[in-house]
């Protein structure tokens, strides 16, 4: 008998947050500051450092947030923050179901206001329908500002001079303005009767803290009101998750770091990995969390760890992982039909693929989840793609590249990819042309302002 038949099937697991925003606008440091107060708060050991991701569990919550959240009222068990934010998570955001963040914060600058990646976190979070919470962030900057980081923000808010009220509200109308310029209804978070609806902005200080306690409240609320059905997991059955990364590690080859969030993995488990050929079948190695930092000292970073349960992040060691694609699901096989599972990642894969023409541009990118939102640039910019795949820019990108009749397709777009440097070369010698960059719309711009040149020149 295995677990399976033993175990009350279904439980609540932790809702998965992702933290995207344009850069230098704080996302690092609004999760530093959530770790840190977590690790001040709580007992030692009450947050654990999964891979790729931080657990905060309800009780430390509830501690860092005083009245603002009641232990007693919730039942979901605390929240998952994904560790790497920025470009690598937000793109790897995928549609809800199969969804790798359950929540978003858009981090925005109150000085700075929107900026090209802010509007691209919007476009992802829009197209995968991710409930989301807007962290107007550095208000400690505002000039006139009066800290007071024992009550909520908005009572910190009503209480500050005329000087500094009037600086904020005129930021924060316009980041509010600015989202509804793309089709977002948002009001200050204490004003949003139903965060279905309406998109809730939270001043915060990722330096002092202020507003922290009011943003995990808010995002507590909303998954415990909003999301519980889909917290509902069957914690005994097959782990099902999603790649964050691929990895090199030392003594263990190539491994990939995964957010779990459904089911258990074990050390035995036999998993389907979506790969940039083909769904990977392989037996898992070892299942890796990071050692404690005590414990490091000339050995791994990792532990061994015999099963793990949704909502974790953990690295998976095991054989023929070279081709995983970051942002391609992982599905545990056990006592199931492994064509079956292999259809299964291949349906989700499909669900993600890319459309391509028969003449078109090349697209690299990191994730699957950026390829896609590359394709929706491009499309929307009427750019045909002949072929897109996850990965750096290698020589046969430019073979593909090469052979377009239109010498405006004979071109490379890579978002947040390296180029080899054998794919240099080539490029060079076979006047293709390659452009990279880690903002969608910046690149999209690039090869249109090419594509002008070359019409240009035509004249
Ligand atoms: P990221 O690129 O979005 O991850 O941004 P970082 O977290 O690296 O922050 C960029 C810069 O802004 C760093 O110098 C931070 O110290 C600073 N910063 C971030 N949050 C705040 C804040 O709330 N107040 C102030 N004054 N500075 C901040």
């Amino acid at each position: 008998m295995t677990d399976t038949d033993t175990h009350d099937p279904t439980s609540l697991r932790t809702p998965i947050v992702a933290v995207l925003g344009h850069v230098d606008h704080g996302k690092t440091s609004l999760l530093d500051k959530i770790r840190g107060s977590a690790v001040i708060e709580g007992e030692a050991g009450a947050i654990t450092q999964h891979i790729g991701a931080t657990a905060v569990p309800l009780d430390v919550i509830s501690t860092i947030a005083g009245e603002l959240v009641d232990p007693d009222d919730f039942d979901l068990p605390g929240l998952l923050f994904i560790d790497t934010p920025g470009h690598h998570s937000f793109t790897t955001l995928r549609s809800r179901g199969g969804a790798l963040a359950d929540i978003a914060i858009l981090v925005v600058d109150v000085n700075d206001g929107f900026q090209p990646q802010t509007i691209e976190a919007l476009d992802i979070l829009k197209r995968s329908e991710t409930p989301f919470i807007v962290a107007a962030n550095k208000i400690d900057t505002v000039p006139g500002w009066n800290p007071n980081e024992d009550t909520p923000i908005n009572d910190t808010y009503d209480a500050q001079s005329d000087r500094a009220a009037s600086r904020l509200d005129e930021s924060l109308y316009e980041i509010i303005g600015e989202l509804s310029d793309e089709g977002f209804s948002a009001d200050l978070y204490w004003r949003v009767q139903n965060f279905q609806r309406n998109v809730g902005v939270v001043p915060v200080s990722a330096m002092t803290g202020e507003g922290v306690p009011d943003l995990l409240a808010v995002m507590m609320g909303l998954s415990q009101r909003y999301m519980k059905a889909e917290m509902e997991i069957d914690v005994a059955g097959p782990g099902v998750g999603t790649v964050l990364e691929v990895k090199e590690e030392k003594g263990f080859g190539t491994t990939i770091d995964t957010v779990l969030y459904d089911g258990t993995i074990r050390s035995d488990d036999t998993v389907v990995v979506g790969g940039t050929n083909e769904p990977i079948v392989t037996d898992v190695r070892a299942l890796l969390q990071p050692r404690p930092l005590a414990e490091i000292r000339t050995e791994s970073r990792f532990e061994k760890v015999e099963a793990v349960k949704a909502a974790s992040g953990i690295k998976i060691a095991a054989p023929e992982l070279e081709h995983a694609m970051a942002g391609a699901p992982v599905r545990v096989v056990r006592d199931r039909d492994i064509e079956d599972v292999i259809e299964e990642v291949q349906a989700e894969l499909a669900d993600i693929a890319v459309d391509t023409d028969e003449q078109g541009v090349v697209v690299k990118a990191d994730t699957l989840g950026s390829l896609e939102a590359m394709a929706d640039a491009l499309g929307e910019a009427e750019i045909p793609i002949v072929s897109a795949e996850v990965g750096d820019v290698a020589p046969r990108d430019v073979s593909v590249a090469s052979t377009a009749e239109d010498p405006k397709q004979q071109a490379i777009l890579g978002f947040n990819v390296d180029v080899l440097a054998d794919a240099k070369t080539r490029a060079e010698q076979d006047d293709v042309k390659l452009f990279t960059d880690e903002v969608i719309y910046q690149l999209v711009e690039e090869y249109d302002e090419h594509v002008e040149e070359l019409e240009r020149a035509q004249q």
